[in-house]
């Protein structure tokens, strides 16, 4: 498998030994592993990896290799991409609005659960069809809070709705499950909680017998604070399941939270004005996520490798291209000290950057480095 060697001890060491103008994502397999092994001692169930949050074969490769039996996939392409990498996990088809002609690939990919949202989505699977037992995931939708955006506004049925779809469902002579996503970056354990709840009364109103439950991703990633503990998510989940009378086998499909925090990302600083910073990368390439999400509390590092002082003075920080839109969110406390050629360290950066940097404006390109430790 494409495994890279480890070039450096950390991230500082080789920023001082190479003093790269392109941006660099360090990758940490020990963080990826441990995390992965994380989630294997404690959740009660198949644990899967939505491919969207880091595509990258490296990050897939390591993942079969630490004994991941299943991907999330949202189109054939990443289907081709798990695939090419393992004839044998498991692929779950969640993005629940498809082509006629996406079926039809995605069936010869051995696709084994399929979620829906909607009945004439429905009416698409059962006439491509799909041979008979396969699993058809329900998404429900609720109007749960505790994550950093909400994901029901673009996907997920009602409860009434997501009744309705489970009896077609099995009318239909497919396996009846069902999912749902909390939302990206959810803090509050008692999310999936009242999600589970709901699902095993909206089965019971079905009348039918959920094959599984998937709890989606969603879970927080530390992005610059203290490693999350994923007990308290699991003990949720489990404690709500008692709510079944014939309890689910589990799924679930972390996508940042097994990822984030085995990566960090340097930006070189450009430029330096009065109140301002320009630099190397912004929102239109590796820093995407910062106007959503905040940005992560990070390090500035000298070009020795040494870390800045902690005196800081808050600036406007803007990305490279001729748009004024590309800056971060708010002022950024930069250090004083701080200087051109210097680069910003930031944290948990494993998730939603590689597959979301554009090259708009020529910029966006950034080489990936894997170090022993971040
Ligand atoms: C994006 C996505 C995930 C992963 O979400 P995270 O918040 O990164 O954990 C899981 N399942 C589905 C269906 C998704 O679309």
């Amino acid at each position: 498998m494409m495994h890279q060697p480890i070039t450096a001890t950390d991230p500082r060491a080789w920023l001082a030994a190479n003093r790269p103008a392109l941006p660099v994502l360090f990758f940490a397999p020990d963080a990826l592993r441990s995390r992965l092994d994380e989630f294997h001692r404690g959740f009660a169930g198949l644990v899967t990896f939505a491919v969207k949050a880091n595509p990258s074969p490296e990050v897939l490769a390591t993942l079969i290799d630490g004994g991941i039996r299943g991907f999330d996939v949202a189109s054939p392409a990443e289907m081709r991409l798990v695939r090419g990498l393992s004839g044998e996990v498991a692929m779950h088809y969640n993005n629940p609005v498809r082509s006629p002609d996406e079926i039809a690939e995605s069936i010869t990919h051995g696709v084994t659960s399929w979620s829906v949202d909607d009945a004439g989505e429905l009416a698409k699977l059962i006439a491509a069809p799909l041979p008979a037992g396969t699993e058809i995931a329900v998404r429900l939708r609720l109007p749960v809070a505790g994550a950093a955006y909400d994901f029901g506004s673009k996907f997920g049925a009602t409860p009434d709705e997501a009744v309705a779809l489970l009896r077609q469902v099995a009318r239909a002579g497919l396996t009846p499950a069902m999912t749902f996503h909390v939302g990206t970056q959810c803090t509050d354990p008692a999310a999936w909680g009242e999600y589970v709840t709901a699902c095993a009364a909206i089965a019971r109103e079905a009348g039918v017998t959920l094959a599984r439950l998937n709890v989606g991703g969603g879970f927080p990633s530390a992005r610059g604070g203290d490693a999350p503990a994923l007990a308290p998510f699991f003990a949720a989940i489990t404690g709500a399941m008692a709510a079944f009378d014939t309890p689910p086998a589990l799924v679930c499909e972390p996508g940042r939270a097994l990822v984030a925090d085995a990566f960090a990302y340097a930006v070189r600083v450009k430029s330096l004005r009065s109140g301002r910073a320009y630099l190397e990368d912004g929102i239109y390439g590796g820093l995407s996520e910062f106007p959503t999400m905040g940005t992560p509390r990070f390090v500035a590092v000298a070009p020795d490798g040494t870390l800045r002082g902690a005196a800081v003075e808050p600036r406007v920080v803007f990305g490279p291209t001729c748009d004024s839109l590309d800056r971060l969110p708010g002022e950024i406390a930069l250090p004083e000290g701080l200087a051109e050629g210097d680069h910003l360290l930031f944290p948990s950066t494993g998730a939603y950057l590689a597959g979301v940097s554009t090259s708009f404006n020529g910029y966006g390109d950034w080489q990936q480095v894997t170090v022993a430790r971040l």
